[in-house]
């Protein structure tokens, strides 16, 4: 995006719990319209962000700019943010339609325009014809649906979430989040959703913001934290990397298995390096073949499908291959491979 239009500004904040610092110094210029992710380990303090957001914890220090104007003192009723959390809090012997309607009326909002707007939202989840059903008698996706549905019909500036998904099946979960971004999409609302599961924030976001005890690693569009990340945490948390030794760097070199390979670092000689090679990054081919570079033996293989992953071991250490069934003709475990890494997608930090 060229033209930042920043909705809410995270500037500088940091929070204490007692002397555990939950998070330190976050700084983040959210865009309006985008769907944020904050991801992370347990612990890592996405939550406690996400309570700050919400207006139920103070910051230790730093403060929210929601359009410019400071929001850190203002109560969360006052923010009026949609909001859905793990534990949905739908009232469950009220019907569908009064969930939804429950914002509205609260606002005062007339009978009317509470009854348009809970049969636009019904549309747009597509669930019209269970309005007057209460909600103990729906689906754990219905519910979710409804939760989403009941957040948003107040039309809030802000949309939170804290792992709406998690409590789902696994192929129910991957609906939802198709269903949870299309509706995100429809609205435009500027979205920040809490997760620990790395495939949920790479489906969803426009913005993945990595966490990692209260400070931020990276924060990019996802394919961007991908395929370059920003540290040897950020490229293992994202997974399927292996993360190997890569020797010294000397004069804009380093050593990986044997090879001389060169990289742009800006980093002193003699500091100890580490690469991030992704699965689908390394090359696998016959011993026997013309092909340059360092000879492993494959460990262990599984069928995936459309996919073969294998572990190959290379001058001790176990890397981790992923290739597509055609190019794994004829090799087994026990078979002798000569390895080639793509250049292009390596990345090197200094090792943690
Ligand atoms: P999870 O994925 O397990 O929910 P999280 O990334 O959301 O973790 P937080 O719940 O934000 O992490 O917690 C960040 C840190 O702050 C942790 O060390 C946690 O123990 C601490 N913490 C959170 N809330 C409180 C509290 N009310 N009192 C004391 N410490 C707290």
């Amino acid at each position: 995006m060229s033209t930042q239009d920043t909705h809410l500004h995270i500037d500088g904040v940091s929070k204490y719990f007692d002397d555990v610092q939950a998070l330190k110094d976050v700084d983040l210029k959210i865009e309006r319209g985008s769907f944020v992710c904050l991801l992370g380990p347990s612990g890592c303090g996405k939550t406690t962000l996400l309570r700050i957001i919400a207006g139920f914890e103070n910051a230790s220090a730093g403060r929210l700019m929601l359009d410019g104007t400071d929001i850190s003192k203002m109560p969360p009723h006052k923010r009026g943010f949609g909001m859905v959390f793990q534990s949905l809090a739908l009232f469950p012997h009220m019907t569908v339609a009064k969930n939804i309607a429950y914002g509205l009326k609260l606002r005062k909002v007339s009978g009317a325009e509470q009854r348009n707007r809970v049969e636009e939202l019904l549309n747009v989840i597509e669930l019209p014809d269970i309005a007057d059903r209460p909600v103990s008698a729906l689906s754990g996706g219905q519910r979710q649906r409804v939760a989403i549905a009941r957040a948003l019909a107040i039309q809030p500036p802000l949309f939170l979430l804290d792992e709406p998904l998690s409590a789902l099946d696994a192929k129910l979960r991957d609906n939802m989040q198709i269903e949870l971004r299309q509706l995100q999409q429809k609205f435009g609302v500027t979205t920040i959703l809490v997760t620990h599961d790395q495939h949920e924030a790479m489906m969803l976001a426009d913005e993945l913001v990595v966490l990692k005890d209260g400070a931020v690693r990276q924060a990019a569009a996802p394919s961007v934290v991908y395929q370059n990340p920003a540290d040897s945490f950020v490229a293992d948390f994202l997974g399927a990397a292996n993360l190997v030794d890569a020797g010294l760097y000397k004069d804009g070199e380093v050593n990986l298995f044997g090879k001389v390979t060169k990289v742009a670092a800006d980093v002193p000689n003699g500091t100890r390096m580490q690469a991030a090679i992704r699965a689908e990054h390394v090359h696998l081919h016959p011993a026997k073949s013309d092909a340059a570079g360092p000879i492993g033996t494959i460990d262990f293989m599984r069928d995936l499908g459309p996919s073969m992953e294998l572990i190959i071991a290379l001058q001790g250490e176990r890397l981790r291959v992923r290739c597509p069934n055609v190019d794994c003709q004829g090799l087994e475990i026990g078979s002798k491979v000569t390895v080639s890494i793509d250049q292009t997608h390596l990345s090197l930090f200094k090792a943690e």
